[in-house]
């Protein structure tokens, strides 16, 4: 979780003059009254407490821990990134802009009362929160992040008005060891968590094949008023904490697909897109956000561009590893569609299936 991964993110965004083609903003960190949305009271106390003298961090909250190490300024920094999907949550509600982008945010693993997986404060879920307070009735989450979004889906286990949809892989073999496709809510809430555990090692044509599989007739039948995504860059065949494969091609594809589905499925094409995991930090996760932010500005960067030479500089500066030299992993996604048959013996298929059993009669589809 290397925070030079955002430095060279925005780097990128630069060299290629994005940030020229989007309306930046700062925000607010969030106060207590939006904390309050998601999180226990007692929980963000512990989290200023840790803030204030990391070494007194309580480790019953999951602070001061191997993957949540308590730092000075954590419930600032923190507040800061949830502030900043909160505004953009509040911005694309108003009308402000149809789309909007927080690469820094995305930490889908914090719980309502705990720090988990090197997320303090769940932003995906205090902006979803902050929609329903705003009005919102229809709200849909997709995270394709490579773990499961398992602190928004918590977030929302019984509330019917968010439907959270997560694809990762399978939890036998990853962290946090949930998203089993049996997880789909609870009371109001039944059906209105989905979750399509992928076998290890599942590379661009079966993660394609499995999101369209899924993801877009869920999001036709809900309709959504706002559209919120994930993009966990973690998924890549390169990122060293996880075993799927992945490419930034087929990444963008989905990018694209999740931009496409706001407009074709979510009230004004209203769209919230978020970062998450992603730990090869130079070869990975700036290209893939950079990405992100030029379909969510309308303005997308050619695959096959070159890297500009500054970034690539600004690259040896801060890592001494030398930087990627394209925008593409020379790869042309393509996936064959459910639509056109699926085969029982086929484990990809075994997971697709298992997702529609449990999840869409729920939600009066067929599976
Ligand atoms: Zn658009
Ligand atoms: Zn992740």
């Amino acid at each position: 979780m290397d925070p030079v991964r955002l430095a060279l993110t925005m780097g990128l965004v630069r060299a290629f003059g994005l940030d020229e083609a989007v309306d930046l903003r700062g925000a607010k960190p969030v106060g207590d009254s939006t904390l309050r949305l998601v999180h226990r009271q007692d929980y963000v106390a512990a989290v200023r407490a840790a803030s204030a003298n990391p070494r007194a961090a309580d480790q019953d909250y999951g602070l001061g821990t191997v993957d949540d190490p308590a730092f000075a300024g954590m419930h600032e920094a923190s507040a800061l990134i949830a502030g900043l999907s909160v505004g953009a949550a509040e911005a694309v509600w108003r009308g402000e802009t149809a789309h909007a982008v927080n690469f820094t945010g995305g930490l889908h693993h914090a719980m309502p009362g705990a720090a988990a997986g090197f997320c303090i404060y769940n932003d995906p879920a205090l902006a979803i929160a902050r929609l329903l307070e705003l009005g919102a009735e229809r709200v849909a989450y997709v995270d394709v992040d490579v773990h499961h979004g398992d602190g928004v889906q918590a977030a929302f286990w019984e509330d019917p008005r968010v439907l959270t949809i997560s694809l990762h892989e399978h939890p036998r073999t990853l962290f946090p060891q949930t998203g089993w496709p049996e997880e789909t809510g609870s009371g109001a809430g039944e059906g209105s968590a989905v979750n399509l555990a992928l076998p290890a090692g599942t590379g661009d044509a079966g993660w394609l094949r499995a999101f369209h599989a899924v993801v877009p007739e869920l999001l036709a039948d809900f309709r959504p008023q706002v559209l919120v995504t994930q993009h966990g860059a973690d998924t890549h065949f390169e990122d060293p904490l996880a075993h799927l494969a992945v490419s930034l091609d087929a990444q963008r594809a989905v990018m694209e697909s999740c931009h496409e589905l706001a407009h074709t499925h979510a009230e004004g094409g209203r769209w919230v897109a978020l970062g998450g995991g992603g730990y090869a930090v130079v070869d990975v996760v700036p290209r893939s956000w950079t990405h992100l932010v030029g379909i969510a500005a309308h303005a997308p960067v050619d695959p096959e561009s070159v890297v500009p030479p500054s970034w690539r500089d600004l690259v040896y500066a801060r890592t001494r590893q030398l930087g990627p030299g394209r925008m593409t992993d020379g790869r042309t996604p393509s996936w064959q569609s459910w639509e056109d048959g699926y085969d029982p013996a086929d484990r990809l298929d075994q997971a697709v299936i298992a997702t529609r059993k449990a999840a869409f009669p729920l939600r009066g589809l067929l599976a």
